[in-house]
C-alpha cells in the first residue's frame, strides 16, 4: 500500500491539470493512467485533429484566392508525412508531460485503476498491480466512442475515430454518421483530401446543438465544398459488405464506401472503474453523478467527460482548476463554468459561447437576435471569405449568447466570451476599441445590430 494526498485516475486535461495544481502546492500526488498520458485530447482528439485540419487550411484559403482569379496552380498534402508528423508530435509532446509531472513530484502509475474501497485504488499493471491510498480521489477518466447496436465499429471499414485518425491512407470515399464536430472536422479534412465525403445525421440539421439558421450556412457551405449531407435521416445498419462500408438508413437507402465514420457521441470510461467502491453513483448513461462542487461522494470528486456535464477539453481543465483549488482550502463556492465557449473547426467553421436561441424560447424566454454578415469584415474580404454570419441571441436585455459560422469564425469565440463576461450591451461596448482591420469587429457590429424577435422555427 503506498500513501498519497490525492489519487487521479486518468490522465487527460482534467487529471494532468489537477494534478499539476496540486503538485505545485506541495500535495503528494499519484496520477494513474492506463494508455498514454494527455489523453483523449492530445492523443486521439482535439490536437491530432486540428494538426490535420492545419495542414489543409492553407489550401481553403489558396481556393478562394483562385475564385477570386488572384492565385492559380497546384498544391498537394502528403497525407503519409503528415500522419508521421501528427504522430512524433502527440508522442513527444506526450513524454514531455510525463517528464514536466516527475519533475513537480506528481507519480504516475501506467494501469487501469479501479476502486477497492473508499480512498483506495488498485492500479492493474501487466502482470501485478499495486494497491494506493489518499485522502482525496478524482476521477478523470475521460470517454471513449460511443456505439449503438447496429451501429458497431468493426475496426475493418467500420471505424471509430481513433481508428480514423491513425488511417494509413485517404479512402477513396468515406461515410460518417453523425454530424457533431467529430463527424464534420474529419468529414471536412477527408474531404480536403480528395474523399468523397456523405454525412448522415438522424437530427434535423447537422451540427445539432446549433440553432437552424447557423446549421442551414454550414450545410450549404459543405454541399458547395462536394460534401453531401443526409439530414434528418436515421442509419439503421452498418457493415463491413464485401471489402466496402455499406450503410442502410431507415427508409432503405443504402450507402457504399470504401470507409465509415460512427461518429455518434460519447460513452463514458467508467465500465470496470468500479466507482460505486468509492461511494459514488453512475447515471442512467454510465456518466459518474456530481454535486453542485463536482463531488461524487465524500473526497471523491468527478472532472471532464467522465462527469458528462460538459465533453469537452477546457471544460475539463476548468473544472480540474476548480477541484484542485476546493481540495487546497483555497475556494468553498459551487463550480460555476460560465458562459462555454465551443468551435467547429475546418473550411467553414462554428463557433459559439453561450446559449443559442432555440434552447432559450424551449425554455420559455423572451428572445431577441442581432446580427451582421461576414461579408462586411474586411478581413473576411481579404481571405475571400465572405460567406457567414454573427448572430447575438438577446434574452431580458443582455446577451446570452454569440454565435457565427463562417471561414476563421473561431478566432472569435474568446473575445464573444469576454464580451459576455463583460456585461456588455450596445449601450456600453463604446468603452472597449477593437484593433482594426480584425475579424473580432464584426461582432461589435452584430451587437449593434437592430434587434429582431425570434420564434421557434
Ligand atoms: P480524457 O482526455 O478522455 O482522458 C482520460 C484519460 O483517462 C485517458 O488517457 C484514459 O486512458 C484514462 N483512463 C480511463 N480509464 C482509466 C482507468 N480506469 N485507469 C487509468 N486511466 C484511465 N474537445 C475540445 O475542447 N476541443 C476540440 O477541438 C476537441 N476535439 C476532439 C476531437 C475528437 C476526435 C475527439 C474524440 C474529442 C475531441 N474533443 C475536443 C473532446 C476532448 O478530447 C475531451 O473533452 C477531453 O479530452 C476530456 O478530457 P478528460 O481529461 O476528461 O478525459
Amino acid at each position: 500500500m503506498q500513501a498519497f494526498d490525492i489519487i487521479i485516475v486518468g490522465g487527460g486535461p482534467g487529471g494532468t491539470t489537477a494534478a499539476q495544481i496540486l503538485a505545485r502546492a506541495g500535495k503528494s500526488v499519484a496520477l494513474v493512467e492506463k494508455t498514454h498520458l494527455g489523453g483523449t485530447c492530445l492523443n486521439c482528439g482535439c490536437i491530432p485533429t486540428k494538426m490535420l485540419l492545419g495542414a489543409v487550411a492553407p489550401l481553403a484559403l489558396l481556393h478562394a484566392q483562385q475564385r477570386t482569379r488572384v492565385a492559380k496552380g497546384d498544391i498537394t498534402v502528403d497525407f503519409t508525412a503528415l500522419q508521421t508528423r501528427v504522430s512524433r508530435f502527440t508522442r513527444g509532446t506526450s513524454q514531455t508531460l510525463g517528464k514536466n509531472l516527475g519533475s513537480l513530484g506528481v507519480t504516475v502509475f501506467e494501469g487501469r485503476g479501479e476502486a477497492l474501497a473508499a480512498g483506495a485504488i488498485r492500479v492493474h499493471a501487466d502482470t501485478s498491480h499495486t494497491d494506493l491510498t489518499a485522502q482525496h480521489i478524482i476521477l478523470s477518466c475521460g470517454s471513449s466512442s460511443a456505439s449503438f447496436p447496429g451501429l458497431t465499429p468493426d475496426h475493418d471499414c467500420v471505424l471509430d475515430s481513433t481508428d480514423l485518425l491513425h488511417i494509413q491512407s485517404v479512402p477513396e470515399s468515406l461515410v460518417i454518421v453523425g454530424a457533431g464536430a467529430i463527424g464534420l472536422e474529419l468529414g471536412d479534412f477527408f474531404s480536403a483530401m480528395g474523399s468523397k465525403v456523405t454525412i448522415v445525421e438522424a437530427a434535423p440539421h447537422v451540427a445539432p446543438l446549433e440553432d437552424a439558421d447557423i446549421a442551414a450556412e454550414l450545410r450549404r457551405a459543405l454541399q458547395k465544398g462536394g460534401i453531401t449531407c443526409h439530414e434528418g435521416a436515421r442509419a439503421k445498419d452498418l457493415r463491413t459488405n464485401d471489402g466496402q462500408a455499406q450503410l442502410t438508413l431507415d427508409d432503405g437507402t443504402v450507402i457504399t464506401a470504401a470507409k465509415a465514420l460512427v461518429a455518434v457521441g460519447r460513452t463514458p470510461n467508467t465500465a470496470g472503474l468500479r466507482a460505486e467502491q468509492l461511494g459514488c453513483s453512475l447515471n442512467r448513461r454510465g456518466y459518474v453523478e456530481t454535486d453542485g462542487c463536482l463531488q461524487a461522494a465524500p473526497n471523491v470528486c468527478a472532472i471532464g467527460d467522465v462527469n458528462g456535464l460538459v465533453l469537452l477539453a477546457h471544460a475539463a481543465e476548468h473544472q480540474a482548476v476548480y477541484v484542485a483549488n476546493r481540495i487546497l482550502g483555497n475556494c468553498q463556492h459551487e463550480y460555476q463554468s460560465g458562459p462555454v465557449p465551443s468551435c467547429v473547426y475546418g473550411a467553414t467553421e462554428v463557433m459559439r459561447v453561450g446559449q443559442t436561441a432555440e434552447a432559450l424560447l424551449r425554455e420559455g424566454k423572451r428572445v431577441e437576435v442581432s446580427q451582421a454578415p461576414l461579408s462586411l469584415n474586411p478581413i473576411a474580404q481579404a481571405s475571400g471569405g465572405t460567406s457567414g454570419f454573427v448572430k447575438v441571441v438577446w434574452s431580458e436585455g443582455r446577451i446570452a449568447g454569440i454565435a457565427a459560422v463562417g471561414a476563421g469564425v473561431s478566432h472569435l469565440v474568446m473575445v464573444a466570451l469576454l464580451l459576455i463576461r463583460g456585461g456588455y450591451t450596445a449601450q456600453n461596448l463604446h468603452e472597449v476599441m477593437f484593433a482594426h482591420p480584425t475579424l473580432d469587429e464584426i461582432v461589435p457590429m452584430a451587437i449593434t445590430a437592430p434587434k429582431t424577435s425570434v420564434t421557434l422555427p
